[in-house]
């Protein structure tokens, strides 16, 4: 008897990462579990067919896409609880990162049956380490929105986060957004621009933000494939006054200008005559 456990167990959703792009990240247990459960929910049945193919796995497979997902829920949850064994995959990395499975997950979870992560490759971790940006704290902001104004909006709603910002992007749309990074966040705001990443073609590049949209403009090749940007946080000194404005604001509406200002300081430990500045710009009355 093999004192090795078994790759499943019945009546688990398991969450397989895959690679996004070479074969190789795609772990031994990764294989294992997919090789032994009774089905494989695939986001796109073709895409991961070639997959599983390569692996030589011939577990059933059916579809589970963002369209299918919350009328297959329910019968999938009737599957686990029966004690069949699922996994959930996605066309590339990680399910639930940019993809479907949260519904399927959420129910599972709700249903008090067992999910359990086989980790494995995600495009957002794998930028993110290479970036040579604050890892500390990092807000993953998924696919800015696909049109321009949009874009621009959401950008600057993110423009005093002071923490390190992680995107996913088109290639039809990537010169675009670099172009709003710059002009949203100010062309000094560092970024790292990570394609293809474990791909033939990879290749990662740091600029300043204003560099970005003519690093890729400079060769066609370089707008091909996919993308990860990774955006440094706001400088410490804009996102203090962003939150200082704020402050002031509220102090404003009931305060004269000098008062609000000597207030505002004690609250945010930035400098009283920098605030009063600020004051007068918000139209805070001068009451000296
Ligand atoms: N679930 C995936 C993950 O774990 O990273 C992401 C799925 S999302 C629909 C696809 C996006 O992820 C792409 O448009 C691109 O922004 C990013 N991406 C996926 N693979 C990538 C790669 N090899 N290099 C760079 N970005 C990639």
């Amino acid at each position: 008897m093999s004192d090795q456990a078994p790759a499943v167990s019945p009546g688990h959703l398991y969450v397989v990462a895959t690679p996004i792009g070479h074969l190789g990240d795609l772990s031994p247990r990764a294989a294992a579990v997919l090789g032994s459960v009774d089905r494989i929910l695939a986001e796109d049945t073709r895409t991961s067919g070639v997959l599983l193919q390569q692996l030589g796995i011939q577990q059933p497979i059916s579809a589970l896409h963002e369209h299918n997902e919350r009328a297959q829920t329910e019968q999938l949850i009737a599957r686990l609880t029966g004690g069949e064994t699922l996994a959930l995959i996605s066309d590339a990395g990680t399910p639930l990162i940019s993809d479907p499975g949260f519904v399927l997950v959420r129910a599972a979870r709700a249903a008090d049956l067992p999910v359990v992560a086989v980790p494995g490759p995600c495009a957002l971790v794998a930028a993110l380490s290479i970036a040579g940006l604050p890892t500390d704290r990092f807000t993953f902001i998924g696919f800015l929105p696909a049109k321009g104004g949009a874009r621009r909006q959401a950008l600057a709603s993110l423009r005093a986060v002071p923490h390190t910002l992680v995107a996913y992007e088109a290639s039809h749309r990537i010169v675009d957004t670099a172009a709003d990074l710059a002009a949203v966040l100010g062309p000094d705001r560092p970024v790292m621009l990570a394609r293809e990443l474990t791909k033939r073609f990879e290749q990662s590049v740091s600029c300043p933000a204003g560099d970005l949209a003519g690093w890729l403009q400079a060769d066609a090749n370089r707008q091909r494939g996919e993308f990860v940007l990774v955006i440094g946080g706001a400088p410490v000194a804009a996102s203090d006054e962003v939150e200082a404005a704020a402050v002031l604001k509220v102090l404003l509406a009931e305060l004269p200008a000098s008062r609000a200002a000597r207030v505002a300081a004690e609250l945010t430990g930035l400098p009283r005559k920098r605030l009063y500045e600020m004051a007068l710009m918000a139209g805070g009355g001068d009451d000296r």
